[in-house]
């Protein structure tokens, strides 16, 4: 079956802290080889009404352009430490929310809700393993917080929780641009609305896989791959010539 090739966690316009129109967006993500985003933006910056926009827009360029567009909402709790993307068109369920609740209500209501950047602020500290049934993944690999190799916390507690383990570009722009993916099967035909709620369910069914680099990303911990991760520069060595390969189909394009 064929597979999409999404760029995941992307911060468009909507955001307080991307300047990235959605069709600017369209137009490098799919010059970098995806095949739609899933695009994640803010709750600080959203209400019910700006909600509404960024769906109906998602559904007007994805139907105009054949970019597959996933509109979600990335949350962040009272203190701002958890944050977490929730995908689908579930409700607006308000500006920094207990995830505790969150977690829960978008199960409910069909979205797909994933743990972002342990790394950062050390939100892994506040992870609570009772939200595991409820979440749908746990970003192992953030362009933005994780930088060059994955995250051992991560991939040790998907492996544990049997938790799909998830990448994440946190595109607010070309900085995050990585070789990760979420892979998910390409949806029958259909309108943008019809083939992102494909997608969601997809997700939530752990029908997906994270990659990076080509590579299924729970892989980056075991074996030479894993040993190499650890290694820094090894890593590195190993990176660089992809990761200039990118950069070099982007160059002019943003
Ligand atoms: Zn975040
Ligand atoms: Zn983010």
């Amino acid at each position: 079956m064929r597979e999409l090739r999404l760029a995941p966690h992307i911060h468009s316009s909507f955001s307080d802290d991307s300047d990235w129109e959605l069709p600017r967006l369209i137009r490098v993500l799919r010059r970098a080889g995806f095949d739609g985003a899933l695009v994640c933006d803010h709750d600080r910056t959203m209400d019910a009404g700006t909600w509404a926009r960024i769906q109906h827009e998602c559904d007007r360029l994805g139907d105009d352009t054949g970019f597959l567009l996933v509109p979600g909402i990335e949350y962040q709790d009272p203190d701002h430490i958890v944050h977490l993307p929730v995908f689908g068109r579930a409700p607006f369920y308000g500006r920094s929310p207990i995830i505790d609740d969150v977690v829960r209500r978008a199960r409910e209501d069909g979205a797909a809700a994933i743990f972002a950047h342990p790394q950062r602020r050390e939100a892994w500290r506040r992870f609570d393993p009772a939200w595991a049934p409820y979440l749908t993944g746990i970003e192992a690999w953030n362009r933005k917080y994780d930088g060059v190799r994955p995250n051992t916390w991560a991939l040790a507690q998907a492996e544990q929780l049997g938790l799909p383990a998830t990448v994440a570009l946190d595109w607010h722009g070309t900085r995050q641009l990585y070789p990760l993916a979420l892979r998910v099967p390409s949806p029958p035909r259909g309108d943008n609305r019809q083939r992102s709620g494909a997608v969601v369910s997809s997700m939530l069914a752990g029908r997906m896989r994270a990659t990076a680099f080509g590579i299924d990303v729970a892989r980056f911990d075991q074996g030479p791959l894993g040993r190499s991760t650890r290694g820094f520069e090894s890593l590195r060595t190993w990176a660089a010539p992809k990761v200039r390969q990118i950069e070099n189909s982007l160059r002019g394009q943003s």
